[in-house]
């Protein structure tokens, strides 16, 4: 039976409540914080997701069987994304498991604080190795993989997507964590100069700069009443971030929608980033 051009047009259209679908999806650090809701917010919107985990692999496998709630498939991968072998390993295993990478979300990462004057060289060596080449070691796998692949008109108009974890701390100094914003603006321009050499090739890629996002790693500044009002006072909104703030960004980067969006630091913040203390001083 040759069916009618509307049959194939509404058939292909794509599903405003799953813009990911058939596309396949990988998270790193996605066992806690700001990853794990990428990831099961990339898996809502139809994509089937490799959760990528260092450390506790319980946690990685909760993640899993809540994607698989959604209806996407998901897998743990272990990998530490400082290590080249371990990285190759993972996307080795991904595509086999999936067949291939459409987008790639580079989140892990971690903070080692000190000091400028007492901080080692132990923790500047960890953040940079697991924030900055961590990011590039993954990128360089999708990308083989998206060079390789090419456009499939059918699964989404670019060859692939990269989504790059930063920080307002791209752009905002920050006193006592120097290793941490060298990190994250290291990968601003490693993320722009990628996204410059890539574009020709329909592969886009793009940054998140959460601001303060309620998660693990900045446990501390929130913890307590007091902590969190002078946090407070550096965030215009009001309110502290939650990772969800960030997973729906991430959607839409990866998604169809931003198709003509590449080379670009999204500030998720709450207005962090507009220099508050102006808004009475100055
Ligand atoms: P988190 O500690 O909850 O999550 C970090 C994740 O990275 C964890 O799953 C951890 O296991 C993983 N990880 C650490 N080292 C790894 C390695 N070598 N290999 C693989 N995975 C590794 O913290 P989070 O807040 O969810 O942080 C996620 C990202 O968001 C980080 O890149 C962080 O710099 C960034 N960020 C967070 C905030 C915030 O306020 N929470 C703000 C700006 C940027």
């Amino acid at each position: 039976m040759i069916l009618p051009a509307w049959f194939h047009a509404v058939n292909n259209a794509p599903d405003p409540l799953k813009p990911l679908k058939n596309q396949k999806a990988l998270v790193t650090g996605a066992n806690s914080g700001i990853g794990e809701a990428c990831a099961l917010a990339l898996g809502a919107a139809g994509a089937d997701i490799v959760v990528n985990y260092v450390s506790r692999p319980e946690e990685a496998e909760r993640v899993v069987g809540l994607i698989k709630q959604s209806g996407s498939r998901a897998l743990a991968v272990r990998a530490d994304v400082s290590r080249e072998d371990e990285v190759q390993a993972m996307f080795a295993q991904m595509l086999k498991e999936f067949g291939t990478i459409d987008i790639l979300v580079n989140n892990a990462g971690l903070q080692r604080d000190a000091r400028f004057h007492e901080m080692t060289l132990e923790q500047w060596n960890t953040v940079i190795a697991i924030n900055l080449t961590g990011q590039f070691l993954c990128a360089r796998e999708a990308v083989r993989e998206f060079l390789r692949r090419g456009v499939v008109p059918e699964v989404s108009s670019a060859a692939g997507k990269i989504i790059c974890m930063s920080s307002v701390h791209e752009v905002i100094p920050w006193g006592g964590h120097v290793n941490y914003a060298a990190s994250k603006g290291g990968v601003m321009l490693l993320m722009k100069s990628m996204a410059q050499e890539l574009a020709p090739k329909k592969i886009r890629v793009n940054s998140i700069a959460p601001g303060a996002i309620k998660t693990p790693i900045n446990r501390a500044a929130w913890e307590t009443p007091e902590a969190e009002a002078e946090l407070l006072k550096l965030i215009p909104e009001g309110r502290v971030g939650v990772p969800e703030d960030i997973a729906r960004t991430a959607v839409w980067l990866a998604s169809d929608a931003s198709d003509y969006v590449t080379g670009t630091t999204l500030f998720v913040d709450g207005g962090m980033t507009l220099y508050p203390g102006f808004a009475t001083g100055g």
